[in-house]
Order: C-alpha cells, then sequence, then structure tokens
C-alpha cells in the first residue's frame, strides 16, 4: 500500500506535472490544479541536457522529445571570431537509451507533458488554484477558486518560484537572490552549420546557440549586470542585438537581421536563486522544483531537477505505507543533487563574472555533469 491514497498538485509546470504521472502510474488518485487558463508557457527554448532527457524516457515522453525537439551529442566551444577552441563530449547518462543532450521550445515540452499528464489520468483543472488551506493529522482540506473544495491525504506544491504555497507555510524563507547576470534568449532559425549546441566566449557575455527543431533554434546571451535593474521591453532588440555585434563570427552576424524580427520573441531574466533548506514539507504538504530550489541555467539543469524531484516524490511515495518515511527518504535523495545544481551553478557564475580560473570552471562543469549522469 502507498504512503497516501489522494493527492492534490499545485501547480503545472514541469515538476508539477512529472510528479501527477508518476503518483497516477503507481495507482494514487490525483488531482492538478493549474492557474494558467492556457496551460502554456514562454515560448523561450530550453536546454535539457542527458539526465532530463533520462527523467522524461521515464515518463515515456522520449520519442515525443524525439519529434518535436532536437536530441544532440556534444558542445563546440568557440572564440567571439568563430575559431573552435574545444569540443566538449556529452555521453548518454549512466544506464540509459537517451542521448547526451538536446533542445526544444518550451510550449512544446509543455504540451508533450500535458498529454501525458491526462493520459496518466490525472485529473487536471485549468484556470484554477486554492483560496484556503487547512491540515490537521490525517489530511489537508482547500477550497477552490471555482466554488469547489477537498480532502486530500498529500498536497504537492509546484507553483514556481513565486509560490505562494510556500509563502503561507514557509513564511520565513525571504526573496530570490539576484546574483549579477542576466540571460537574454531569442528564437531563430537554424543555419545548416548549427547540427549541436555552440557558445562564443567573449571576456564578460556569453553567446549560445542550442537546435530545438528541425528548422528552429535559440539563441542565449549571459550578461553581466551588477544590479536588477528594469529594461523597458521596447528596447529589448536593439539591446539583444548590440550584444551580438562583438562576436564577429559571420555566422552570429548573419543572424542579426533574424533577432530583429518580432518572431524571435526576444525576452530577458534577471537571474536569481533561492534553496530552500529540507525539510520541503509542511506537515502534509511538500514542495518541489523551482518552488524550493531554483537555480540559474549555468548547468541548464533547474527544470531537470524539478522532474527528478516529482519522479523520486512519487517512487518512495509508492514504496512506503507511512508519510513520514517516505517524504524523509525523498528529502534524502534530492536535496544534496538540489543543493549540487544550485551552489555549482552559482560558483560558475562568480567565475563569468570575475573573470575567474577557466580551469576552474571547467572543472566544475565536468564533475557537475559527471555527478547528474548518476541515477538518481
Ligand atoms: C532564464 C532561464 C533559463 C533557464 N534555462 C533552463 C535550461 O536551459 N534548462 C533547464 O533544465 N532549466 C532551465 N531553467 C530552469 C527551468 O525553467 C525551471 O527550473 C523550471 O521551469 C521549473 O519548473 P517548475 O514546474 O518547478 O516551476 P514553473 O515552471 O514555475 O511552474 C509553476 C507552475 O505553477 C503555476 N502556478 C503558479 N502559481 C499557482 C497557483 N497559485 N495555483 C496553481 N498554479 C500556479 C504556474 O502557472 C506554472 O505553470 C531556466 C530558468 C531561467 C529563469
Amino acid at each position: 500500500m502507498a504512503a497516501v491514497n489522494k493527492v492534490l498538485v499545485v501547480g503545472g509546470g514541469f515538476s508539477g506535472m512529472a510528479a501527477a504521472i508518476r503518483m497516477s502510474q503507481a495507482g494514487m488518485a490525483v488531482e492538478l490544479v493549474e492557474l494558467d487558463p492556457a496551460w502554456c508557457p514562454l515560448g523561450a527554448g530550453i536546454t535539457i541536457n542527458g539526465p532530463t532527457l533520462r527523467a522524461l524516457d521515464s515518463l515515456g515522453v522520449y520519442e515525443g522529445f524525439l519529434q518535436r525537439g532536437c536530441v544532440t551529442s556534444g558542445v563546440d566551444i568557440c572564440a567571439p571570431h568563430g575559431a573552435v577552441l574545444a569540443e566538449l563530449p556529452t555521453p548518454s547518462p549512466v544506464g540509459s537509451r537517451v542521448g547526451g543532450g538536446g533542445g526544444i521550445l518550451r510550449p512544446a515540452l509543455a504540451e508533450l507533458l500535458a498529454e501525458a499528464t491526462r493520459a496518466a489520468g490525472v485529473a487536471v483543472r485549468l484556470g484554477c488554484t486554492w483560496t484556503e488551506l487547512e491540515q490537521d493529522a490525517s489530511g489537508v482540506t482547500l477550497r477552490f477558486t471555482d466554488g469547489s473544495s477537498g480532502r486530500y491525504d498529500l498536497v504537492v506544491g509546484a507553483d514556481g518560484v513565486h509560490s505562494p504555497l510556500r509563502g503561507l507555510l514557509m513564511p520565513e524563507i525571504g526573496p530570490l537572490q539576484y546574483i549579477g547576470q542576466g540571460v537574454w534568449r531569442a528564437v531563430l532559425p537554424r543555419p545548416a552549420a548549427i547540427q549541436r549546441p555552440r557558445m562564443w566566449l567573449g571576456p564578460h557575455i556569453k553567446v549560445g546557440v542550442n537546435p530545438v527543431s528541425a528548422t528552429q533554434m535559440y539563441m542565449f546571451i549571459t550578461e553581466d549586470r551588477p544590479t536588477k535593474e528594469h529594461i523597458d521591453p521596447a528596447t529589448w532588440p536593439q539591446v539583444f542585438t548590440g550584444l551580438m555585434q562583438p562576436f564577429v563570427d559571420p555566422l552570429v552576424q548573419a543572424l542579426i537581421p533574424q533577432a530583429l524580427k518580432p518572431e524571435a520573441a526576444i525576452d530577458y531574466r534577471p537571474l536569481a536563486n533561492l534553496l530552500v533548506p529540507a525539510p520541503w514539507n509542511r506537515g502534509r504538504v511538500v514542495m518541489i522544483g523551482d518552488t524550493v530550489a531554483a537555480t540559474t541555467p549555468h548547468l541548464a539543469s533547474g527544470a531537470g531537477i524539478g522532474i527528478e524531484s516529482g519522479i523520486v516524490l512519487a517512487e518512495e511515495l509508492a514504496r512506503h505505507d507511512d508519510l513520514q518515511p517516505a517524504l524523509d527518504a525523498f528529502h534524502t535523495r534530492r536535496f544534496p543533487r538540489c543543493e549540487l545544481v544550485i551552489r555549482n551553478s552559482e560558483r560558475l557564475c562568480r567565475i563569468e563574472i570575475e573573470g575567474g580560473d577557466k580551469a576552474e570552471h571547467a572543472r566544475i562543469m565536468r564533475e557537475s555533469m559527471a555527478a547528474l549522469a548518476q541515477p538518481i
């Protein structure tokens, strides 16, 4: 018998969907409420590394990923004028059949996981959230914006970095910490020369591209900015293409007119992180994903650790008869891995901002990816 029978997942992002799919597959009655009536994230691309592909495979969406996204092998590291400085291998993770890396548009991945969520039998309510929450020793009672109410053995909070659930149950947790870098992203047509991820390293700016489909790639530019100032979105195309200018590789320069088109959908995000100390539950409400462990994208692993947490939570709930041992086992498996990603990403960011030791940067990348390739 599982530790719980009836579960509510709050938030239908990648982490919440992963948990919902696996808990439903394990025989629990799972409901999911998602605030966004369209259930669709922003249209930017996302890098999916090998360990995350392995997690997606275990959720049954790898075939869909192969059709809708792009699986690649290796990364080219270049100088601003285009010379290839290094080729980083991205081997397949331990014990899996998946490729070593990939990319996809966020709405495409969200759609794949949403289809899998419904197919697993999860009862999904969109444009809906909770308004009141009360818990006692045997369950959690919630009221919802659609006027209904329900009682659950467990609530899984996966409502993201600005989580209202965390605000209610963990008021002691402060706001996210800005880390001195911002990231720009755009969706561009993919030239034939780009068959796998490529990065151009400038002194303080890094430009990268990653294929996300047969015809598209996304470009990201990481920029140091000491303060988290507001940048008027009307100026984003000019700022973005201005940052591309010093990268004189003809491949980058040829993309500037494409980046000025509205369909490039340029987006800017100041980078911040958050690591809530374990335990991640308050009674019968447990939190996963960005809600408690949000990383900067230096290891391209934020979505991955959230999806893995959803899978591991479901595994431990199914494996134990009682809730507390299941949650203890969940924390033991998840906290160190999430901490590794967040702290190492933070260190990579500091090295980039301070123009620090490139050998240390390479070592942290290598060691982190080797650790993440191990079974979860
Ligand atoms: C600039 C940037 C680049 C990144 N690049 C990468 C990358 O290349 N690779 C990678 O692996 N990761 C990357 N990440 C990290 C990744 O995007 C996140 O870790 C991941 O999306 C977190 O998923 P989540 O489901 O935990 O949270 P979210 O994606 O935030 O999902 C939360 C969901 O909850 C819903 N919600 C919110 N409030 C409520 C409520 N009250 N009730 C009900 N529902 C609610 C929201 O609508 C949303 O659907 C990047 C992050 C950033 C900021």
